[in-house]
C-alpha cells in the first residue's frame, strides 16, 4: 500500500507519515524542492512524473497560516494563503484521483482545522480556505464513491506544532489551554491517529464528513 503524504517534514505530516509506515504502507514524502504547493508549474510537473504510480492514499496535509486581519491583507498575501491551503491541494486531487480509483482502497484525507468551522480576528483567510476544503470534501465524496474512494477532511484543533508555536505566545497558549475542555493541546500523534483511521481501510462507511479533534474546543 502507497501513501502520498503532504508536508511531512515536521508537525501534523511527519506524525501522520509515521503511523503509516508503522501500519506496513510505503510512505512518500515529497520535500518543498520536489512539491511546491505555491507554484502550479510544480505542482504539475510532481503529477506528471508520479501519476503512473500506484496510490492508495491520499493525505492533503501541508499548510500556512499567515494571521491577517482583512483590511490589511495585500494581494500576495490572499493569494499565497489560497495557492497553498486551497488551490494546491484541489490541483493534487485533480491529479490523483485517477490513481485513488484504480486502488481497491482508495482515501483520501484532507486536513482543515477548527479555523475553519470558527474563526478570529485575523484568521479570516485562513478560515476561507479550509472551509473552501469542505465544499470540496462534500463533493468529491459523492463524485468518486462509485470507486469506493472515501473522502474526509480532519480538522484539528490547537496542536503542539511550529505552526502553533509561531502563531501564539506562550501566555496565548496558555490561556487557550484553559479553554480547551481537555485541558491541553493535542499531540500530533493524536491528530495522524484519526488521519490513519480515514486514510486506511479500518474507515470503511464514513465519506464526505468534517471530523473535528479539538479536545472539545468547539463545543462550548
Ligand atoms: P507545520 O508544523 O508548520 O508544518 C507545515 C508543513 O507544510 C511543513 O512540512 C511544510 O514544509 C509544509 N509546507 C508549507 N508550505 C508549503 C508549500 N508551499 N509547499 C509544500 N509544502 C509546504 O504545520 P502543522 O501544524 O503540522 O500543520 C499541518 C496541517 O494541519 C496544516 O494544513 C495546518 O493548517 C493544519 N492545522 C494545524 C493546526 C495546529 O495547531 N498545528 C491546527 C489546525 C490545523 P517545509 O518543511 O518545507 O516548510
Amino acid at each position: 500500500m502507497r501513501a502520498l503524504v503532504t508536508g511531512g517534514s515536521r508537525g501534523i505530516g511527519r506524525a501522520t507519515a509515521k503511523i503509516f509506515r508503522d501500519n506496513g504502507y510505503e510512505v512518500i514524502t515529497p520535500t518543498r524542492n520536489e512539491l511546491d504547493l505555491s507554484s502550479k508549474s510544480s505542482i504539475e510537473a510532481y503529477i506528471s512524473a508520479h501519476k503512473d504510480e500506484p496510490l492508495d492514499t491520499l493525505v492533503n496535509n501541508a499548510g500556512i497560516n499567515d494571521l491577517a486581519f482583512i483590511e490589511d491583507a495585500n494581494d500576495a498575501v490572499i493569494e499565497r494563503m489560497f495557492e497553498v491551503d486551497l488551490m494546491g491541494p484541489i490541483r493534487l486531487l485533480r491529479g490523483f484521483i485517477p490513481s485513488l480509483r484504480k486502488s481497491d482502497i482508495g482515501r483520501i484525507v484532507n486536513i482543515g482545522s477548527i479555523w475553519a468551522a470558527v474563526s478570529k480576528p485575523g484568521r479570516g483567510l485562513y478560515s476561507a480556505a479550509k472551509r473552501g476544503l469542505h465544499g470540496i470534501t462534500n463533493a468529491l465524496a459523492c463524485e468518486v464513491a462509485e470507486d469506493g474512494v472515501l473522502v474526509n477532511t480532519i480538522c484539528p484543533g490547537f496542536t503542539a506544532t511550529e505552526l502553533t508555536i509561531q502563531n501564539n505566545t506562550p501566555a496565548e497558549i496558555k490561556e487557550l489551554e484553559r479553554l480547551i475542555p481537555l485541558g491541553r493541546m493535542a499531540d500530533p500523534e493524536e491528530i495522524a491517529k484519526a488521519v490513519y483511521y480515514f486514510g486506511s481501510k479500518e474507515n470503511t462507511y464514513i465519506t464526505g464528513q468534517k471530523i473535528l479533534v479539538d479536545g472539545g474546543y468547539t463545543i462550548k
